[in-house]
């Protein structure tokens, strides 16, 4: 194996094992339960692995086939660093998942493709994003499942500028490859994980929420990995549903299977979805501006178009933060059901 191939290896999986230590020290506890999802162990087991993975490449045993003891395929090893068995001895179909899972990822390096607005039947829909100078990393996307549903995501890329910008482009052309073959939000953030966290290439994580809604039975099928938790309001009910996560954040857990939950809607229902950017901008005293600010905006202001919600929470959080520059990316969805 090529000495530089190993130092890459090595470099790139020092930084993965950095950012997740800091993630489990820096995230206060209350705040890990939301990106875990319960799920600590995986978070454990994960590191584990970058562990021995060090350890081999010291033996210099990294990427070494325990079948035939030649190497595997540097192009393969480098995709997935705990890669230990040469293609030659997989089966037709374990090739071919492998092939796609090589395939995606040459698709993920390339550009960003543009964002357009759908327009859904019986949907009111309004969002805004505005990137930060600082740190980079939300992405919000419309686009179609195998059965014609409609797919939304939104996504908030941890760490900072050029390579969190480049890992939401990545994301964005990720789901719109996979979201054709498949009705399963889950199934996609599951290849993702598998994808984002065996790559050195990849060495942050993602949280995302995926949903599929179906304009017949207005119902929203979904997965959370670690995300913010979308509000969900009923017409002429005050309380708010929250759809809390189903999963950790993709790139943190080795084993990762995603629960779907669904929700279904009624006429005058509507749902928000947001980054960490909305929640976490500062006052001058330093406070959040937080989940329960949010959610008394949301409640107060329930009847208004999903334009008008938007206008008032940007203008609630930009007067809050002393309508000083954002040091996150911030990002709203709003949408309501008119018919
Ligand atoms: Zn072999």
């Amino acid at each position: 194996m090529e000495t530089e191939l190993y130092e890459r290896i090595e470099e790139g999986l020092k930084v993965k094992q950095r950012e997740i230590m800091e993630f489990l020290e820096t995230t206060p506890e209350t705040e890990k339960d939301i990106c875990l999802g319960n799920d600590e162990h995986c978070v454990e087991n994960h590191l584990h692995v970058i562990e021995t993975s060090l350890e081999k490449i010291d033996d210099q045993t990294l990427g070494i086939c325990v079948i035939c003891h030649g190497y595997v395929d540097s192009k393969y090893l480098e995709m997935d660093y705990t890669a230990s068995v040469c293609l030659d001895h997989y089966s037709a179909e374990e090739r071919r998942r492998l092939e796609s899972e090589l395939e995606l990822s040459q698709v993920v390096q390339r550009a960003l493709l543009p964002q357009r607005m759908p327009n859904i039947a019986g949907v009111e829909l309004a969002a805004f994003s505005r990137p930060s100078e600082i740190i980079g990393g939300d992405y919000f996307d419309f686009f179609q499942f195998r059965d014609g549903t409609q797919g939304l995501v939104i996504a908030d890329v941890s760490g900072h500028g050029v390579s969190a910008g480049m890992l939401m482009s990545s994301l964005q052309t990720a789901i719109r490859t996979m979201a054709p073959e498949t009705d399963s939000p889950a199934e996609i953030l599951e290849r993702i994980n598998r994808f984002y966290i065996h790559n050195i290439k990849f060495d942050t994580f993602v949280t995302v929420f995926l949903a599929r809604f179906d304009p017949t039975n207005l119902t929203l099928t979904y997965a959370n990995a670690g995300h913010n938790p979308p509000a969900v309001t009923r017409k002429g009910n005050s309380d708010i549903n929250w759809l809390r996560p189903t999963a950790p954040a993709i790139g943190l857990a080795e084993e990762f299977h995603p629960r779907m939950e669904s929700v279904v809607f009624s006429e005058g229902d509507s749902l928000l979805l947001y980054t960490d950017g909305v929640t976490e901008v500062l006052n001058i005293n330093n406070e959040q501006f937080g989940q329960d600010r949010l959610a008394e905006l949301v409640q107060k202001n329930a009847d208004l178009t999903p334009p008008d919600l938007l206008q008032i929470l940007r203008q609630a959080v930009s007067t809050f933060g002393g309508n000083r520059p954002l040091v996150d990316d911030a990002t709203m969805i709003a949408l309501k059901i008119s018919s």
